[in-house]
C-alpha cells in the first residue's frame, strides 16, 4: 500500500463530514473512502483520548499498545486515501440546502450531504478562578499523560471515582505524596479503593470542595473546604490532576440533536440521530459503554448508514 498526500483543505460539498479524528471518526473516514465517497474530517487533534493513553491492553490484535502507537496506525490507515485532515474545532453545526454546514473556530463554512459526529468526551473542569491559567504548569487533566513530570513530588488528585482513584495509584509509584480530595465517599470500585487504600504515601480527603488552585507561574498549593464545617486549609502541593469525569463535545450541536441528561447524543442502533442526515459515533453518543474497540465499531456503523442514506438520497 502506498500513502497518498493528503490534502490539507476541504474543496465544494462532500458527501461525508466526519467532525473527531479518534478511533470513531479515523475508522468512519476509512469506511466512507472504500465507498469511494468523498470525505472530510475536521478535528481539533488526531486521536482523541487514545492519544492520552499510555498503554492499551484490549484493543484485539495487539495484547499491549501505546496509545500513541495505536494513534499513529489509525492515522496511516486513513492516509491511504486522499481525506482532507483539517485541525480546527467545530463551533456550529447548522442545515442547509444541500445537507450541512460545519462553521469551524478558524472561520471555515464546511458544507457536506452527511455529517458523521465522533467528537467524543473531553475531561469536566473544576470551575475554579485559576484553574485555566494553570493548566499544563502544574494542573493536569490527565495523570496517566503528565504523571511521570511529577516525581518525587507532592500532589493532589480531585475526584471520587474509578479514573480519579486509578489516577492516584499510578501517582503514588512516583509521587512523594499524593492526596485524594473528593466532596462525598469514593465511588471507585471495590478493588480499585482497596488497593488505594493499601497506599503508605496516599491520603484521603473526604468531603472537601476544591476552593482554587494556587500559584502564580505554576502551581504551588491547592486550596480546599470542608463541606461540613467550612473550615478552609490549603495542601502544599506541586501538582494537581483533576479527574472528575469527562463531557461530550456536543456544544456545536445543542439545539439541533436530541440529547440525554448526561448531553450525549441519542442515537439508534444504525448511529441515526433524530436528524435524517447527521450520524454520530463514538464517546459523544448515548452507546453504551466507551471503549477504543466499540467507538471504533460504531464509527463503521455511522458511516455504513451514511453511505446508505446517500443512496437512497440519490
Ligand atoms: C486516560 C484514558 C485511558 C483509556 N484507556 C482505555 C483503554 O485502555 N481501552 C479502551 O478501550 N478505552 C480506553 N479509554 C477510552 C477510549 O479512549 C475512548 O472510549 C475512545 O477514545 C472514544 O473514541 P471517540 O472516537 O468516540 O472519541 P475521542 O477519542 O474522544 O475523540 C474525539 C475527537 O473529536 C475531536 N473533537 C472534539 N470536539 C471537537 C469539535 N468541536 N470540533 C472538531 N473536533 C472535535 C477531538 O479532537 C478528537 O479528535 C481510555 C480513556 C482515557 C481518557
Amino acid at each position: 500500500m502506498f500513502t497518498l498526500e493528503t490534502p490539507s483543505e476541504i474543496a465544494g460539498t462532500v458527501d461525508a463530514l466526519i467532525i473527531g479524528a479518534g478511533p470513531a471518526g479515523m475508522t468512519a473516514a476509512v469506511y466512507l473512502a472504500r465507498k469511494k465517497r468523498s470525505v472530510a474530517i475536521v478535528a481539533e487533534d488526531i486521536g482523541g483520548q487514545v492519544a492520552w493513553t499510555i498503554g492499551i491492553e484490549n484493543y484485539m490484535g495487539y495484547q499491549y499498545i501505546t496509545g500513541r502507537e495505536l494513534t499513529s496506525k489509525f492515522e496511516e490507515q486513513v492516509r491511504q486515501f486522499p481525506i482532507p485532515i483539517v485541525t480546527d474545532e467545530v463551533k456550529e453545526l447548522r442545515m442547509a440546502s444541500e445537507g450541512f454546514v460545519a462553521v469551524t473556530e478558524g472561520g471555515r463554512e464546511i458544507s457536506s450531504r452527511t455529517v458523521v459526529i465522533a467528537s467524543g468526551k473531553r475531561p469536566k473542569e473544576l470551575g475554579v478562578p485559576n484553574e485555566r491559567r494553570l493548566i499544563g504548569r502544574g494542573l493536569s487533566y490527565c495523570a496517566t499523560c503528565d504523571g511521570p513530570l511529577f516525581a518525587g513530588l507532592e500532589v493532589a488528585v480531585c475526584g471520587g471515582g474509578n479514573s480519579a482513584i486509578q489516577a492516584a495509584i499510578e501517582m503514588a509509584q512516583v509521587a512523594a505524596k499524593v492526596y485524594v480530595v473528593s466532596r462525598s465517599p469514593w465511588r471507585a470500585d471495590a478493588v480499585v479503593a482497596e488497593k488505594a487504600e493499601g497506599l503508605k504515601n496516599l491520603e484521603k480527603r473526604v468531603g472537601f470542595v476544591v476552593v482554587d488552585v494556587i500559584g502564580e507561574s505554576r502551581v504551588e498549593g491547592l486550596r480546599i473546604r470542608n463541606r461540613e464545617s467550612g473550615a478552609e486549609e490549603t495542601i502544599p502541593v506541586r501538582g494537581v490532576f483533576v479527574e472528575i469525569g469527562l463531557a461530550p463535545n456536543t456544544a456545536f450541536a445543542k439545539g439541533l440533536l436530541k440529547m440525554n441528561g448526561s448531553g450525549e447524543i441519542e442515537v439508534n442502533c444504525r448511529c441515526e440521530t433524530n436528524v435524517p442526515g447527521i450520524f454520530a459515533a463514538g464517546d459523544v453518543t448515548d452507546v453504551f459503554e466507551k471503549q477504543i474497540v466499540v467507538a471504533a465499531g460504531e464509527g463503521a456503523k455511522a458511516a455504513l448508514s451514511a453511505h446508505e442514506f446517500l443512496i437512497r438520497r440519490g
